[in-house]
């Protein structure tokens, strides 16, 4: 069986499906089968093999078939010429800094970022590397100008951030990154490939936590960086052959069929996101909303310019309430469940309080403790009836 090629003019949806896919040449199966073994055949002469080629099939932790098949479906979903599928989002932001930086090097990143991103950047690598860091409202694109310096290295912004919903515009600091010979990373985790490409906005690495959206159901962690293979496969060999954040080819293959659906579901998050930030948004109940669909979004035109179809399903509100009924909501909700995570199939709620360490990187209207919804795939209505029925209203729903 020859690989079928399968090229950009076919549609997300199509590429969704097919690509990485192909029939297995030994049975004949329609579907590539998982691999579970830690090592391939050696060849005739083995003596010629770099034992440390990340590329090739020689030892899972150097990287496996069922990886590499993720790997060309998640390149061609996300508009990149090369993809590295690691064992989470988080080792997939730190393979990334890991190989990029140098000591002496500076990073600018969001105020609002996944916390390992602070974890990683602001404790770990400026103490024990010696990189500078600058932490920036990355909406404000005069305050990243600002913050440039000669040995600035990598700006790494996260949008919508995670779990501000803050925007920045990825094209305006793709711009400023190049122009002063840095390179700039997007975490599109809560975007997704289907609502956003940062790489075709001028990023050169888009980063998502396969965790969440990509395999959607909940049960497999993966990570992704996507850009140029020149870049990549330095990160492929620290990441793997060295640091050893190697994917199980379980995951892969998990997340592989997670994947096939991405579109068809991010439509209904979206959709159902939508509604419900504008019913929340009219409750006297509620404090306030940050979704980047709505049009009170501070970054809303931005958000409209650079994500479509849709806004994902992930927002934040606030009850006109103290801290106990915030939990107590929480404790009523009978369909949404109370965990973290985000992007599965089922609805998720956390409650995120006064003492969050870094609530003076947050917008104000966060400072008095708030929720953080990821809208799941349920009828859309019954998490309305849900929401209503824990506030007090509309009955036991
Ligand atoms: C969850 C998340 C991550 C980390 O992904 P893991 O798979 O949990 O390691 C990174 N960035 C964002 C925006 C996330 O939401």
């Amino acid at each position: 069986m020859t690989k079928r090629q399968y090229g950009d003019e076919l549609g997300f949806s199509t590429r969704a499906i097919h690509v990485g896919n192909d029939v297995d040449g030994e049975t004949g199966a329609i579907r590539r089968p998982i691999t579970m073994a830690n090592s391939y055949q050696l060849p005739y002469d083995p003596t010629e093999l770099n034992w440390s080629d990340a590329g090739g099939l020689l030892y899972t932790r150097n990287g496996g078939c069922n990886q590499h098949y993720l790997q060309q479906k998640l390149a061609s979903l996300a508009g990149g010429e090369d993809c590295v599928v690691l064992a989470s989002g988080v080792a997939a932001l730190s393979g990334l800094f890991f190989s990029l930086l140098q000591s002496g090097d500076h990073v600018i990143f969001s105020s609002v970022t996944y916390i390992a991103v602070y974890r990683l950047l602001h404790e770990l690598f400026n103490n024990k590397f010696n990189i500078a860091t600058t932490i920036v409202d990355t909406s404000d694109i005069e305050a990243i100008r600002a913050a440039i310096r000669p040995e600035t290295k990598l700006i790494h912004i996260e949008t919508p951030s995670n779990p501000v919903l803050g925007i920045s515009d990825i094209r305006a600091i793709s711009e400023i990154a190049h122009s002063n010979n840095a390179l700039l990373s997007v975490d599109n985790t809560l975007a997704s490939p289907f609502n956003q490409r940062p790489i075709e906005l001028g990023a050169d690495f888009c980063i998502e936590s396969l965790t969440k959206y990509i395999n959607g159901h909940g049960d497999a962690m993966g990570g992704a960086i996507i850009g140029d293979t020149k870049l990549l496969n330095q990160i492929r060999t620290q990441s793997q052959v060295n640091l050893g954040a190697t994917i199980s080819p379980f995951n892969a293959c998990l997340i592989m069929r997670g994947v096939v659906t991405l579109p068809l579901r991010m439509k209904q998050h979206n959709e159902s996101a939508m509604k419900i930030a504008e019913f929340l948004n009219e409750q006297d109940w509620v404090r306030f909303v940050a979704y980047p669909g709505l049009k009170n979004h501070r970054q809303h035109n931005i958000a409209a310019a650079q994500m479509s179809p849709g806004f994902g399903g992930v927002l934040s509100f606030g009850l006109n309430a103290d801290h106990e009924s915030h939990n107590r909501f929480v404790d009523k909700l009978k369909i949404i469940t109370p965990a973290v995570s985000l992007g599965h199939d089922e609805s998720l709620i956390v409650f995120i309080g006064e003492n969050d360490e870094r609530q003076h990187l947050y917008p104000n209207e966060f400072h008095n403790g708030f929720l953080r919804l990821s809208i799941g795939l349920e009828d859309t209505n019954d998490l309305i009836k849900d929401l209503q029925q824990a506030i007090g209203l509309g009955g036991r729903g």
